[in-house]
């Protein structure tokens, strides 16, 4: 099956693209949106045909940018469950809170998503290295994914990334330089690789289909609804890739007739050491300020200043949602919380969308009836070193007390 795709779009000038070869930024600097023929999906398939397909994001291949989904680089990744949380909700004053758990992903994150399809797309187009830079966990996922295409990876970190994600880089095969510096550090250094090798940029939203592949997050959302979508979602908003993408879902289902007008309102949770959305939310700015001496606990959303910042803040407004700060203590307590209560260990990431909701019943945003979706990015086993466990050790005839 061919692709419905037609075209790239610039997201910030709206300039026109060729999809079916390499593309990067717009000459602009502003990323690339994957249009589609819309008409063309909703005469090839019908919502009703989707039961009974695979339980991976390729179920929805009418809605993503690769030429032959029969030779997707999968893992199994995607059409991860939605848990009702009945007791913490109640216990909270909040009857319908669900959390989509996409810990249970490849790699243990959402990233995983994006890797699969960005991978999928890189080979396609004839790359043999990809590159980025990486707090962790796109790297990781970029990395396996990159193993299963059999093509080269390269991938730079700050020196001080979490050990767990540069272990999955180098059990990957992957090619993995530390740096002595920041994130925007490790940045530079892969520019320096791409223009002197060549590599293929798959930095976030310098490429444009690792969203397309978060994207299918709002599909799942759709579908797992029964098409009636949920009345609130939050996500632990880093790059915002996942909130962007799910938003562009939204509206291409809309376009194909699956659903209606109604939106969730779009809640972006943020750290409060690093929280340059919430900021320019409140502020009433259209784009945000880089968050200097950005730090958190949660180091998935550490991004003091995404360059998808204005498509953030329109979802949000556009779909009356808003941008909530939590701090790293209620990240930690949440965590905490949600595996005692519900059986659920979290990434801290996740564990935000916990705190903020609070924060949004505290204000009056949430009523108690409503459908609440948290978003859980990530397995809490990606995190151990989060959690103390300082036991004693016993005698081997110690009675029990
Ligand atoms: C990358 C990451 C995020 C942030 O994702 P964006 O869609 O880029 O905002 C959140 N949680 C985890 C665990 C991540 O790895
Ligand atoms: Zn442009």
């Amino acid at each position: 099956m061919a692709s419905f795709m037609t075209h790239l779009e610039c997201a910030r000038c709206g300039k026109v693209h060729d999809a079916f070869r390499e593309q990067h930024l717009c000459s602009c600097g502003g990323p690339l949106l994957v249009r589609y023929d819309l008409d063309g999906v909703k005469g090839a398939v019908r919502k009703e045909d989707l039961v009974g397909r695979e339980a991976s994001l390729w179920r929805y291949r009418e809605f993503l940018p690769v030429e032959d989904a029969g030779r997707a680089v999968s893992l199994g990744e995607g059409w991860t469950p939605v848990l009702p949380l009945r007791r913490w909700g109640s216990r909270r004053g909040l009857r319908r809170v669900y959390l989509k758990d996409e810990g249970r992903n490849p790699t243990g994150t959402f990233k995983a998503r994006g890797a699969a399809v960005g991978v999928t797309r890189a080979l396609e187009l004839g790359a043999t290295d990809i590159a980025m830079p990486t707090a962790g966990n796109a790297g990781g996922a970029w990395s396996l994914y990159a193993a299963r295409a059999g093509i080269r990876s390269h991938v730079a970190m700050p020196k001080d990334a979490p050990s767990g994600a540069v272990k999955e880089c180098v059990v990957a095969g992957a090619r993995v330089y530390l740096i002595d510096g920041l994130i925007s550090d490790a940045g530079k250094f892969i520019s320096r690789g791409i223009s002197r090798y060549g590599w293929y940029d798959a930095s976030t939203l310098k490429e444009p289909y690792r969203i397309e592949g978060k994207k299918t997050m709002g599909l799942e959302l759709a579908e797992q609804f029964a098409w009636d979508l949920p009345e609130v979602v939050l996500y632990p908003c880093g790059g915002g890739v996942g909130l962007i993408g799910m938003w562009k879902a939204f509206n291409e289902l809309e376009r194909v007739g699956w659903i209606g007008r109604k939106r969730p309102r779009l809640v972006a949770v943020q750290s409060e050491g690093c929280a340059p959305i919430v900021r320019a939310f409140r502020e009433g700015k259209a784009e945000s300020e880089f968050f200097a001496g950005a730090q958190t606990v949660a180091g998935g959303i550490r991004v003091p200043k995404p360059l998808g910042d204005f498509l953030i803040l329109r979802a949000i407004r556009e779909t009356g949602g808003a941008a909530v700060a939590v701090s790293d203590d209620e990240i930690l307590a949440a965590m905490r919380e949600l595996s005692e209560e519900e059986g659920l260990f979290i990434c801290p990431e996740g564990a935000a969308t916990l705190a903020g909701l609070l924060h949004l019943r505290d204000a009056g945003l949430v009523d108690a009836d409503e459908r609440i979706v948290l978003f859980n990015t990530g397995s809490g086993l990606k995190y151990t070193d989060l959690i103390a466990a300082d036991l004693p050790v016993l005698p081997a005839d110690a009675q029990p007390e």
